[in-house]
C-alpha cells in the first residue's frame, strides 16, 4: 500500500520533533514541502529526495505529494507545527479520494500556540481559543465574530498569521475588537521564531500590543481577565476558585 505520512514537525529545530515524526521521516523516500520546512529538516536527511512548492501552491504540494505516493514512494508531507492546525492535513484528506490506493497517515506535531505558551510561561493555563487573523482563506467578517466571541468568552486567546505585507494592519483591528470587552490592562505575549535561531519573546499590554509591529513568523497571545505576570513568566492560573 503506498503511503503518505503528513508530519507536524513542530515549531522549529529537531529537538522540538516529536519521536513518531522522526520515524515518520526515516521511513520516507521522499521529503515535501514548503522549502524554509525542508531546510529545517536536511541536515538530517542530507541525501534524501526533496520537492519543494512556493507558499501559496499549497494544492500543488498536497497533490505532487499524493502522487508521489501513489507511484509507489514513502512520501512525508511537512508541516511546521501540527500538520492539523492550519496546515496540509485537512486538504490532503479532502484530496485522498482522487488518489486510489494511497493510504495517509496524519503525525501529529507542537503547534506554535503550545511551543510559543512555554517560552513564556504558562499563558494558556485554563481555556483557550485559537484564531487565524489570515482572510486568505476565512472573510474578515467571521475572523472579527470569533475575536469578539473569544473576548466575550474571556477565553485566552492564540493569535497565528498575525500580519503580512498585504495586510499589515490585523493585529491593530483584532486589538480594536478586543478592546471593545477587554482592558487594555489584559496581559499579552508575543513570541518570534519560536525554536528557530533568533527566537524572541516579549511580555506586554493589550493597550500595547495593539501598537506592535510583528510579522508572520510571530505568535501572539491575549490573556485572560486571569493572567498575571509572575517573576518574568505569563501565566493563566489552573484555578479560578479563590
Ligand atoms: N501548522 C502551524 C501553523 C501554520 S499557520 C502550527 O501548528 O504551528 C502559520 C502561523 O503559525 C504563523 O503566522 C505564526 O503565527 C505561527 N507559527 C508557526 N511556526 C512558528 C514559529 N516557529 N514561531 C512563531 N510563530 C509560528
Amino acid at each position: 500500500m503506498a503511503e503518505l505520512y503528513v508530519v507536524g514537525i513542530g515549531p522549529g529545530d529537531a529537538k522540538h520533533m516529536t519521536a513518531a515524526a522522526r520515524a515518520a521521516l526515516d521511513a520516507s523516500d521522499v521529503l515535501v514541502g514548503y522549502e524554509a520546512y525542508l531546510d529545517l529538516v536536511r541536515p538530517l536527511y542530507p541525501d534524501k529526495e526533496t520537492f519543494s512548492a512556493p507558499m501559496r501552491r499549497e494544492l500543488d504540494r498536497c497533490r505532487r505529494a499524493l502522487e508521489l505516493a501513489q507511484s509507489g514512494k514513502t512520501v512525508a508531507l511537512l508541516c511546521s507545527g501540527d500538520a492539523g492546525v492550519y496546515g496540509m492535513a485537512s486538504p490532503v484528506l479532502e484530496l485522498l479520494p482522487e488518489y486510489e490506493g494511497v493510504e495517509v497517515e496524519i503525525v501529529a506535531g507542537v503547534t506554535a500556540a503550545l511551543s510559543g505558551a512555554a517560552v513564556l510561561g504558562a499563558p494558556l493555563g485554563h481555556d483557550f481559543c485559537v484564531i487565524s487573523l489570515s482572510d486568505l482563506l476565512t472573510p474578515w467578517e467571521v475572523v472579527e465574530k470569533r475575536l469578539r466571541c473569544a473576548a466575550e468568552g474571556d477565553f485566552a486567546v492564540a493569535l497565528y498569521n498575525p500580519s503580512s505585507h498585504r495586510r499589515a494592519d490585523h493585529l491593530q483591528k483584532a486589538c480594536d475588537i478586543l478592546l471593545e470587552t477587554r482592558s487594555g490592562e489584559t496581559l499579552c505575549g508575543v513570541v518570534r521564531s519560536i525554536a528557530r535561531e533568533g527566537q524572541e519573546a516579549r511580555i506586554l499590554t493589550l493597550a500595547e500590543l495593539r501598537d506592535a509591529r510583528v510579522d508572520m513568523f510571530t505568535t501572539v497571545f491575549v490573556g485572560s481577565s486571569a493572567t498575571r505576570k509572575l517573576g518574568g513568566y505569563l501565566v493563566t492560573p489552573r484555578g479560578y476558585r479563590r
